[in-house]
């Protein structure tokens, strides 16, 4: 499926914190699928985290993020899924987009480990007839798209840095600097975020 319009790039996350492997991600797909723009969705309750720890107020990690993106040219910050409330939920946020301009041509950028989980996602079929999933890939990365599935996979030479560890590296007093944006380090102090668990 082709279209005359827009090429929008979703990529959703938790972003708690959001880090330069998200935004190295987010422009090198950006360019190597000529992508008009990429939407850094900011996830209001990302449900199947829930329970396995603590998250960051919704507010806060939208914060990070726009603090983060800046003015990147060609990534945007949408908070469309706080707005919306409640579990967050993919495939109503493609769907909103497509209602807001049905000549676009949607792509839901995920990594690796993200892509493993897509069959458990909710009403994952209808993302998939709606949007060409693209998985942001290691080079010699194996992930393969089950059949009937419109991917695309780019590879990025990805920078081995989780949200997970940042969070540790604050309870533990360690720096964060070159791994997150310094306006990122800054929200993250003044926020006080993470300072006493992971
Ligand atoms: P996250 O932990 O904040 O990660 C955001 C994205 O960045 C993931 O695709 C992640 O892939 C990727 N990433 C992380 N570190 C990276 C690095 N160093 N280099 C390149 N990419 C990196 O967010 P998340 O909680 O996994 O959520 C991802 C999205 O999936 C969200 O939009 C969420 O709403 C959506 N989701 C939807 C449903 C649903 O619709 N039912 C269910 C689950 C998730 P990796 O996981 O491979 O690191």
């Amino acid at each position: 499926m082709t279209s005359a319009g827009p090429r929008i790039g979703i990529f959703g996350g938790t972003f708690d914190p959001p880090h330069v492997g998200h935004l190295a991600a987010a422009v090198n797909v950006r360019h190597s699928l000529g992508l008009d723009l990429v939407l850094l969705v900011v996830a209001n309750v990302p449900w199947q985290k829930v329970g396995e720890r603590p998250v960051s107020p919704a507010a806060d990690r939208l914060e990070l993020v726009r603090l983060a993106v800046g003015d990147v040219e060609g990534l945007e910050v949408d908070d469309r899924e706080i707005r919306r409330g409640g579990d967050s939920y993919t495939a109503d946020t493609v769907a909103e987009l497509l209602e807001e301009d049905p000549s676009s041509e949607v792509f839901v950028i995920v990594g690796s480990d993200a892509a493993a989980g897509l069959p458990t996602w909710e009403r994952i079929d209808e993302v998939r007839a709606r949007s060409v999933i693209v998985v942001v890939d290691r080079p010699g990365g194996t992930w393969g798209p089950p059949s009937g599935w419109r991917t695309e996979r780019v590879e990025v030479p990805r920078l081995e840095i989780s949200s997970t560890d940042l969070r540790a590296r604050v309870a533990d007093g360690r720096p964060l600097d070159y791994l997150v944006s310094p306006s990122v380090v800054s929200g993250i102090e003044r926020l006080g975020l993470y300072r006493d668990r992971r």
